[in-house]
This record gives C-alpha cells, sequence and structure tokens, in this order.
C-alpha cells in the first residue's frame, strides 16, 4: 500500500475521529505558559494540563497531527540530523490520548489496528518493546494483539543500562511521565542495526515507530513522583516515519514531501548528488526554520531566537559546503509552501517575512562564514591530536559568530571532537572581563562584541538557571 503523507495524516484522524477522539488542531511550537520547555517536542504538550488534572476539556479523548521541534532541550535531535536516517529537527507527530478515559488495553489494540488494518503493515515486520516490569502490556500484546513473546522486548528506564533505550517516557525534567511501549518496524537485514536493547540498537534497521504512554505520574522539580489524577495516555507516531515504510523507502528524507525540498535544495546550491547529506541536513533545516519564524520566533542572541539562529547558520554552512554562491536558504520557502502550505496555510500567508528574515540572517552570516571556515580549516589541519582546542572554538564563536554546535560539526565530519570545558573556561573569561568593565563604567564595554551579541545569557532570563544549564550543554 502506497500513500502520501497528507494522506497518512487524514486517515489517521479520521480512524482516531471514528473512535470518538475529538479532533484538535496543533499547537504552536512555543509552549503556552511554560518556562520548562524550549519547544513543543510532542504532541502531549499542549494537553499538559489536562494530564495533570488543572484544566478541564470538553472532551476525554483527542487526536492530533503536532508540529514538532526537537533542537534543544531533553529532547534534541540537532545532531542526529544527517547522520540518522529517523530524525529531524523539525517533525509531525501523530498521536491520541486519553484524559483518564480508555488505557492500557485500548490503546494498544487501536494503535495495532490502525497499523494492521488501517494503513495495513505487515505483522511479522512489526515488534514491539514494553517497560520492563510491565507485565500488563506485555500480556496485553502476548494474548490479545498475538505478539509471539519473542518480538515484546523488555526495556527498562535506562539508569545504568549500556544502551540508549528508555521506556520510562518524560516531556521533560518535570511534569507528566510514565512507562510506556513502542512498536519498531524491520526494513529488512540489508540494513544496519539491531533491536531494540541490543548492541546494534542506533542503527537504522529497526526503526521506531509509535511510543504509547502510559500517563501515570508527575515528576517533580525535587524528583518526587507524584499519581496522576487519572491514569491517561499519550502516544506519538512520526509522520515521516510511518511515510518512508509506507512509500516503501528507507529513509524519511525519501519521502514524498523531502523530495521537493531536496530538489529546490539542490538548484538553490548547485548540488548535483541528491544523496549528499548537506542537502538532508538543508531540506530539514528549511522546515525548523520556517515553522519556528511561524509560530513568532526570530533570530536572535537569546533564547528561543538563539536556537533559531543556530540553525539558521548550520544550514548556511552546508549550503556552502554545497557550493552556494551568497543567499540561497531563503530561496526553499517557497518550496516548502508549495509542499506544506495546504496543511499549514500559516506557511503560504507568512512567506513573505519568513523570505525577508531567512535573507537578512544568511546575508549577515556570510559575511564572517568564508574568513571564519578558512581559519578553522588553517588550524584543523596543523592539529595535534584529535581535540579542536577551546580557545580556538571560543574564537570562533566571538569573532566570526560561529555557534558552538556548528564548530562541532565540522569538526565531527573530520572524526575531531571540541574541547567544551576550555570553550566554557574562555567565554567566562569574557563574561568576568565584560563584568569588570561595566563595573568601572568604562566605555570599552563596545568593544566586548561577543558576550552580548551572541552570548547564552537569555537562557537566564528565559528559563532560570538550572533549566539554563541543561539547555546550554545541549
Ligand atoms: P528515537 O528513539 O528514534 O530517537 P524517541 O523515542 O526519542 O525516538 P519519542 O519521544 O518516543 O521518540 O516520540 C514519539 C515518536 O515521534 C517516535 O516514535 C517517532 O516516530 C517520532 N520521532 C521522535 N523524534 C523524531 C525526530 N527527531 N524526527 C522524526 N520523528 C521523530
Ligand atoms: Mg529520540
Ligand atoms: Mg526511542
Ligand atoms: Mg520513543
Amino acid at each position: 500500500m502506497s500513500m502520501t503523507s497528507a494522506a497518512i495524516r487524514q486517515a489517521f484522524l479520521d480512524f482516531f475521529a471514528g473512535k470518538g477522539h475529538a479532533v484538535v488542531p496543533s499547537s504552536s511550537l512555543i509552549p503556552g505558559n511554560d518556562a520548562t520547555l524550549l519547544f513543543t517536542n510532542a504532541g502531549m504538550v499542549q494537553f499538559k494540563d489536562v494530564f495533570l488534572g488543572q484544566d478541564q476539556r470538553s472532551y476525554s479523548r483527542a487526536v492530533s497531527a503536532q508540529r514538532c521541534v526537537r533542537a534543544g532541550g531533553k529532547h534534541n535531535d540537532l545532531e542526529n540530523v544527517g547522520y540518522t536516517a529517523r530524525h529531524h529537527t523539525f517533525f509531525e507527530m501523530l498521536g491520541n490520548f486519553s484524559f483518564g478515559d480508555y488505557f492500557k488495553q485500548d490503546a494498544i489494540r487501536y494503535a495495532w489496528e490502525f497499523l494492521t488494518e488501517v494503513v495495513k503493515l505487515p505483522r511479522e515486520r512489526l515488534l514491539v518493546t514494553v517497560y520492563a516490569t510491565d507485565d500488563e502490556a506485555f500480556a496485553i500484546w502476548q494474548n490479545d494483539i498475538g505478539v509471539p513473546a519473542d518480538r515484546i522486548i523488555r526495556i527498562g528506564d535506562n539508569k545504568g543500562a549500556p544502551y540508549a533505550s528508555d521506556n520510562f517516557w518524560a516531556m521533560g525534567d518535570t511534569g507528566p511521565c510514565g512507562p510506556c511501549t513502542e512498536i519498531f518496524y524491520d526494513h529488512g537485514d540489508h540494513i544496519w542495526g539491531g533491536p531494540p536493547g541490543s548492541a546494534e540498537e542506533d542503527g537504522d534497521r529497526f526503526i521506531e515507530i509509535w511510543n504509547i504512554v502510559f500517563m501515570q505520574f508527575n515528576r517533580l522539580a525535587s524528583g518526587e513522583m507524584q499519581p496522576l489524577p487519572k491514569p491517561s495516555v499519550d502516544t506519538g507516531m512520526g509522520l515521516e516515519r510511518i511515510a518512508a515504510i509506507l512509500q516503501h523507502v528507507h529513509s524519511n528524507y525519501e519521502i514524498d514531501t523531502f523530495v521537493a525540498l531536496i530538489k529546490a535544495a539542490a538548484a538553490a546550491t548547485g548540488a548535483t548528488d541528491l544523496t549528499d547529506k548537506s542537502l538532508r541536513v538543508v531540506a530539514d533545516h528549511i522546515r525548523s526554520c520556517a515553522f519556528l519564524i511561524v509560530d513568532g520566533v526570530m533570530p536572535s542572541n537569546e533564547g528561543r531566537g538563539y536556537v533559531l539562529r543556530r540553525i539558521i547558520r548550520r544550514a548556511v554552512r552546508h549550503g556552502n559546503k554545497l557550493g552556494a554562491k551568497g543567499a540561497f536558504f531563503y530561496k526553499l520557502v517557497a518550496a516548502l509552501a508549495a509542499e506544506m502550505g495546504d496543511a499549514y496555510p500559516e506557511l503560504r500567508a507568512k512567506q513573505a517575512i519568513i523570505e525577508k528574515a531567512l535573507q537578512q540572517e544568511e546575508e549577515q552570516f556570510g559575511k564572517t562564514l568564508e574568513r571564519g571556515l578558512q581559519i578553522l580549516d588553517e588550524e584543523l589541519s596543523g592539529l595535534a591530536g584529535t581535540e579542536v582546542p577551546g580557545t580556538l572554538v571560543f574564537k570562533l564563536y566571538d569573532t566570526y559568530g560561529f555557534p558552538v554546535d556548528l564548530t562541532n560539526d565540522v569538526a565531527r565530519e573530520r572524526g575531531l571532537s571540541i574541547d567544551q570545558a576550555g570553550f566554557d573556561a574562555a567565554m567566562a573569561e569574557q563574561r568576568k572581563r565584560a563584568q569588570q568593565a561595566s563595573n568601572f563604567g568604562l566605555d570599552y564595554n563596545q568593544q566586548l562584541t561577543s558576550a552580548v551579541q551572541t552570548g547564552f545569557t537569555g537562557y537566564t532570563e528565559h528559563f532560570g538557571n538550572a533549566r539554563v544549564q541543561e539547555i546550554i550543554k545541549d
């Protein structure tokens, strides 16, 4: 069965509407009234207060297709883009929700029915995980659904576990959370990777498509787990991942919504190899950047705006690598609006604003990018060892506007890492100088361009300290 992304999205909404779910539109990427969260990173975010029992709705079950960004905070996939077949900074999460209505059994039944009867995935390609001690979920999969026991894998909460799997889902450090069960699809043994819980689980052979969370607790800042007033269900399935399966491709970057973007990126940069990793990065980044601007974020030196700036600069660097001459990134907005404007009319309505913001940002960064890259290149070719010194990372950041992750991206391509501690020390040193300068009321404040221009101080203003440290580390 082959389905377009638009058809899959609609089929999902229709299926759950048919099961009594209210169809709720996607909320903004900027979480309303939630200072603990950088961006909306899952479908449940707009329902957080409903899970907590602090907000009442007229419905007890809901379905949505939620735009999500994972480029900072607890769920950060920025570094995965270009390296895996399944991660984006921006993606759409299809989800159904129960607010104290149905629980484990129906949640699992619905998901299985959608996958095997509506979009008709072959059962033998699917395997599932459950939380290590969740015998109830295990029994539902085995007895009710008929999944063989050897295709049901118990996964813990990753405390001290050797691998990345984690079957205890949390939106952030605090908030609603609970054990989960995940559904994986086996793309076949021609692709490297192993089942969840194995040493090769990070490969892209077995791809997680759907996560079903049994929301049972509210984690407080103290670490205490408070039981929620009513056990609930929160699920999320990546539209791009299910589309890849249904369109018979392995990588998310080969699905319908990406093909046009990758072609547009090639045309705008002069690249000819359509499988180039940098084209994928650029195609990914135009989506997150455009949607962030649609939702009111503008490139800036602080908070969310600085995350946006980092993503834009990263895209510009990859464009440069592909051979782009001058500003190219903003030209992709038209292709994106053509591709996704039906689902998100705001993209068309704000197309000119998005283009202008991106073009300005590109032109500004374009002035220092080439010189910075040249310096980086010279230094790296003379580098002893495999670590880029923190002082160099700082100089690039300070003088040439290179966000740390951008320098790290370049370093990683050459098998190098960066000295983060050295960078942090250089940064702290500069803050101290800036502080002293302002204490003395001296005029050379003006010369201290960077701490002010590209500093991270805005995180503090936006999120308070503990959170700030975590976000910066990402
Ligand atoms: P993974 O283990 O592959 O990183 P995850 O466990 O972090 O995924 P969840 O937080 O469980 O993902 O999100 C629910 C679903 O959203 C996933 O099962 C997947 O289909 C989709 N998804 C998550 N992160 C991304 C991403 N960065 N890009 C595209 N789809 C994603
Ligand atoms: Mg993840
Ligand atoms: Mg996972
Ligand atoms: Mg998951």
